[in-house]
């Protein structure tokens, strides 16, 4: 493992011991629930929009290390962005996430700390456990009051 990767690792493994905007949001705008099934990750994010800004972003849930690493680093990401720069960022990780993403679009200028799941694509199994977050975020925003949680499957 390159130095580089393993510092990737120790930030994952930071976020899953010590998840950040973990628990219950007051006053949430939206929520949605969703499950990966193939490893067993459960995720549930509330948000807060202020007009166009995502003013606050809370998940509970419980999951594998990178799951739950994955929905602590994007609270942190997505917080204070419009619905369209959230929208973008989706984008950029799961091009990221599933290798699609040019080797030129890999940095930390484009990316933030959300490249260390850059290894993330070697792994495909594991995929849907960095993305599970993303995917139910999105039903957030869009929470009309949906009564099937998210699934990957
Ligand atoms: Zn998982």
């Amino acid at each position: 493992m390159s130095d580089l990767q393993e510092l990737y690792q120790s930030v994952i493994l930071d976020h899953n011991r010590k998840p950040r905007n973990f628990g219950p949001l007051d006053e949430a705008s939206g929520t949605a629930e969703g499950k990966n099934p193939l490893c067993g990750d459960q995720v549930e994010v509330a948000v807060k929009l202020d007009g166009d800004v995502l003013s606050a972003v809370k998940f509970t849930g419980s999951g594998c290390a990178i799951s739950k690493a994955s929905a602590s680093l994007m609270t942190t990401a997505v917080t204070g962005k419009s619905r369209a720069e959230v929208e973008a960022l989706f984008d950029k990780f799961h091009a990221l996430v599933t290798g699609r993403a040019a080797e030129a679009d890999i940095t930390k200028e484009a990316l933030g700390q959300l490249i260390v799941f850059s290894s993330v694509s070697r792994f495909p199994i594991r995929v849907k456990c960095a993305s599970l977050a993303w995917h139910t975020l999105r039903a957030a925003l869009e929470d009309g009051g949906a009564d099937a949680p998210v699934s990957t499957e």
